[in-house]
């Protein structure tokens, strides 16, 4: 059999990777994880059944705070490319306006649902336009707010400031999806800045959403994440120092932890353990197919509801 894929070959069924989002996504509703990765498979193809059409294109739904989240580490990714290409860094106006067009082109978007079901990949829609009566000017100005603050805290945050003296051979990663193989799985990460230095291998990453102790468990968890992938990526020695940054830019502050040998050992489980419950959701491991529909439960927390993309299919 010849295992060889072509990039426009159609499969059947989706391949199987690992990364932190799945594993969000299954603990918070088996039912969307299920929309998510399997049913909307090959919903990108011109003849494909309406039914799958209609959960790809409610896959490609995103919501104003993702929204924001990406555009802020966009610029991140801008500033952190100019340093290292011996650049001034764009100026907050600059940044700002940017960001502000990219907003306002994702409203006009957001409007028209028949372009966006002819093209969701290309095009924008936010949910609160798809479920809802759209953005309120209120809510629009604390966007706008939050999206000023986390740019100038973005330009004004010491490692920014410091990046100019860094070497730039010891910046390792930008903001770009990068996988490892674990016992046979591929498993993504995509850490936002990666410093390596003899001394230490520093992974920074930056929080548009705030500090609260409602994320702190799934914070812990990327980190080590990362810290497993830059490990193996970087063959890093078992005595380098690994940190992690995590600079939230909403507010300015920074959390920085040391990650240990325990935390990677912990990691290795925990992803392990995460495919193992995964895979209990398959039917066929060597293809992926998934098991019916009716295996994947639903969320047993209603609120869980409100913000996911799936609601007009599964709430009939
Ligand atoms: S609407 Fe609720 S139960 Fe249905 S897929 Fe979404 S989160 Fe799950």
């Amino acid at each position: 059999m010849n295992n060889q894929k072509s990039e426009f070959q159609i499969r059947p069924f989706p391949d199987f990777s690992w990364s932190l989002s799945r594993h969000a996504l299954l603990s918070e509703c088996p039912r969307a994880y299920y929309y998510h990765y399997y049913a909307s498979h090959n919903g990108w193809l011109k003849d494909t059944p309406e039914q799958t059409r209609k959960v790809y294109v409610l896959k490609n739904i995103t919501n104003i705070y993702l929204l924001l989240g990406s555009l802020i580490h966009e610029r991140a990714k801008d500033v952190v490319n100019s340093i290292v290409n011996k650049r001034p860094p764009p100026s907050l106006e600059n940044l700002a306006k940017i960001t502000r067009d990219e907003l306002r082109n994702a409203v006009r978007e957001s409007r028209d649902k028949d372009a966006f079901y002819r093209s969701p990949k290309y095009r924008c829609m936010l949910h609160e336009y798809y479920y809802g009566e759209g953005i309120t000017e209120e809510k629009g100005e604390r966007i706008i707010e939050r999206m000023e603050s986390c740019l100038k805290n973005l330009l004004e945050c010491e490692l920014i400031k410091e990046l100019p003296n860094v070497d730039t051979s010891c910046i390792k990663a930008v903001d770009k999806l990068d996988s490892i193989n674990l016992n046979g799985i591929k498993v993504y990460c995509a850490p936002d800045l990666v410093l390596l230095t003899p001394q230490v291998c520093k992974i920074i990453d930056w929080k548009t959403g705030k500090d609260s102790e409602e994320n702190e468990e799934d914070e812990a968890w990327q980190v080590k994440v990362y810290a497993k992938c830059a490990k193996e990526k970087f063959k890093l020695n078992e005595t380098l120092e690994i940190k992690a940054d995590l600079v939230y830019l909403e507010n300015g502050t920074m959390d920085e932890r040391v990650i240990t040998a325990k935390d990677i050992k912990d990691v290795e489980g925990f992803i392990n353990d995460s495919i193992e419950s995964m895979r209990g959701y398959v039917e066929d491991k060597e293809f992926n197919k998934a098991k019916v529909k009716e295996n994947f439960p639903l969320a047993d927390k209603e609120d869980v509801c409100y913000s996911c993309n799936f609601i007009e299919i599964c709430k009939v």
